[in-house]
């Protein structure tokens, strides 16, 4: 399919945690639901918070609706999939996607619907959006 060609190379998924842990760079706390990247480390993976791995620019989408997930691809330079351990199937499966703030705003607008708890909006509450480029 010539329309993924022109997009970047795919980024390895991160992980959407299932119990407390830390970031291994910088010591965050990390509740149950926090998005991780995981590095391969000397005896097991190290945890990197959503900072430490230059994720925060993007935003957490649920999976569920092929619709969304579609023209979130399409919209967003970035997709990465987030996955979570399932106690139950003990193996992990994809729960959403991060994806740019503005490719889930043009979602907002072309299907005209509103997501809910949206991270960007709470972070527009609190505090202001870090630009460093
Ligand atoms: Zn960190």
């Amino acid at each position: 399919m010539p329309e993924n060609a022109k997009k970047s190379a795919k980024e390895p998924p991160v992980y959407s945690l299932i119990r407390l842990s830390r970031c291994y760079n910088c010591d965050a706390r990390l509740e149950p639901g926090s998005i991780v990247k995981f590095e391969p480390g000397k005896d097991e993976r190290e945890v990197r918070c959503r900072n430490c791995a230059k994720l925060t620019e993007l935003e957490f989408l649920k999976s569920g609706n092929a619709k969304i997930t579609q023209l979130a691809k399409k919209y967003s330079e970035r997709v990465i999939v987030v996955m979570q351990w399932s106690e139950l199937w003990k193996t992990y499966e994809r729960v959403g996607l991060l994806v740019e703030s503005v490719a889930i705003d043009r979602i907002e607008k072309e299907l005209k619907i509103q997501f809910e708890n949206r991270e960007s909006q709470e972070q527009a509450s609190g505090q202001k959006l870090k630009n460093k480029g």
